[in-house]
């Protein structure tokens, strides 16, 4: 094991392996230290679509982020040399008569921020771009359509994390796996160095992208930060027709992959307490497989192959927490990523990379920092979704 390094990334998921093969491509002598295999935490368990916020929260600076980190999925097959199974897919988001002013609103903040054209169609126009879609039977006033843009994609997150890792290895970063980051060293304000299972490394810099545990460790400094691990699941089906468009809906969420296969699952955390438990239940499958039926008839015989759970690392606001931490130098946070931290992973390598390598600091970035968090969300021990 290495004795020294410029910076240390703790976490080898999708942020991690992100910041590390652009920090190497950068010539920064990079060490990322991860407690089991490459992507065993959320990463490997995600639905791995590569979604812009648009139709729920629409935030200008989520906004950017979100564009910014598409846009470079779209190119890191050729960049990296890979096929990490980029699939771009067009948009149809469902909308119900109760939905349709909430949805209208979303839709003209987000065309505003992300600067594109969104076209909204009206039951019979959904029934000719996708007429296996069951708009008759179902509450539908209409849908939002984005298409050609390329803003929505999924990707193979084994691959996509192989290929960033495999790259940042050839520019000369070194990874540990099977290593548990069991302590950090902090003197006069400063980080001097990890504690790992495997011996120590010193450094001046290390980067928090521990995802779910990412509190645990920026303990280890003794800093405080309010992320919280709440359990979340998916299931993969057989492979399927290739269907142009799947119909979106509300908390579902569903995507196809390459190979015809959808992967889908609904945002269950809400109604969940923190905790470390990435356990599958039945439960959660339901409603999923039941919106897909009810809009799709024809899937309905679909054969589910697997069911797995997993846990993402949830803020207060549900934003992401990224850059300095003002109270201690050299502790970088990459972390709080909710449901969406496969489609950020790219900004997040670039907003830190630049400031490692150039000082910069974003304004997007300075937008995520932790600094936005008052002391009561830091101290906070309950559940964010019972927060008062
Ligand atoms: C069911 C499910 C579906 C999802 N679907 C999507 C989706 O479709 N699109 C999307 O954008 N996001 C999705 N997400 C969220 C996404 O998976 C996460 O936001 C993202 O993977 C977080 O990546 P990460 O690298 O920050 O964290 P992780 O992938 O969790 O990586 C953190 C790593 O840190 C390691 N680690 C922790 N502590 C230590 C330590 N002390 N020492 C060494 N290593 C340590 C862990 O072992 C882990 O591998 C989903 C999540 C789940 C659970």
């Amino acid at each position: 094991m290495k004795k020294t390094a410029e910076v240390i990334i703790i976490g080898g998921g999708i942020s991690g392996c992100t910041i590390a093969y652009n920090l190497s491509k950068e010539n920064v002598d990079t060490v990322l230290v991860e407690k089991g295999s490459l992507a065993s935490g959320a990463t490997g368990r995600s639905g791995s679509m590569i979604w812009n916020i648009w139709g729920t929260d629409p935030d200008k600076e989520l906004a950017k982020l979100g564009l910014s980190s598409t846009r470079k999925f779209a190119e890191l097959e050729e960049e990296l040399g890979y096929d990490i199974e980029y699939t771009p897919s067009d948009y149809l988001t469902i909308v119900t008569p109760e939905e349709e002013e909430h949805y209208r609103k979303a839709m003209a903040i987000t065309q505003k921020n992300l600067g594109l054209h969104i076209e909204y169609l009206k039951p019979d126009e959904i029934k000719k771009i996708a007429p296996y879609i069951d708009v008759d039977n179902n509450p539908v006033v209409g849908a939002y359509h984005l298409c050609n843009h390329r803003i929505n994609a999924g990707a193979n997150p084994f691959y996509t994390v192989e290929a960033l890792i495999t790259n940042a290895k050839r520019a000369g970063a070194k990874i540990y796996t099977d290593t548990e980051v069991t302590d950090i060293e902090v003197e006069n304000g400063k980080i001097e160095g990890i504690l790992t299972t495997k011996g120590k490394i010193k450094t001046h810099t290390v980067i928090n992208a521990a995802g779910a545990w990412s509190s645990d460790v920026a303990k280890m400094a003794g800093i405080k930060i309010p992320t919280m691990p709440y359990r979340d699941e998916a299931f993969v089906t057989e492979p399927l027709m290739h269907l142009p468009y799947l119909a979106e809906r509300g908390d579902i969420w569903w995507r196809q992959e390459k190979n015809g296969q959808i992967i889908a699952g609904e945002e269950t955390h809400i109604i969940r307490k923190p905790e470390y438990n990435a356990a599958a239940s039945l439960g959660p499958l339901q409603r999923p497989i039941h919106t897909i039926q009810q809009y799709i008839p024809q899937l309905g015989n679909v054969n589910i192959l697997r069911h797995w759970g997993g846990f993402e690392d949830v803020t207060p606001d549900k934003l992401p927490i990224v850059g300095e931490v003002d109270e201690l130098k050299g502790l970088i946070l990459a972390c709080g990523c909710d449901g969406f931290g496969f489609s950020f992973s790219q900004a997040h390598g670039k907003l830190i990379t630049d400031l490692i390598v150039r000082q910069e600091k974003s304004k997007v970035m300075e937008y995520f920092n932790l600094r936005r968090f008052a002391r009561k969300y830091r101290e906070y021990t309950g559940r964010w979704y019972d927060w008062p």
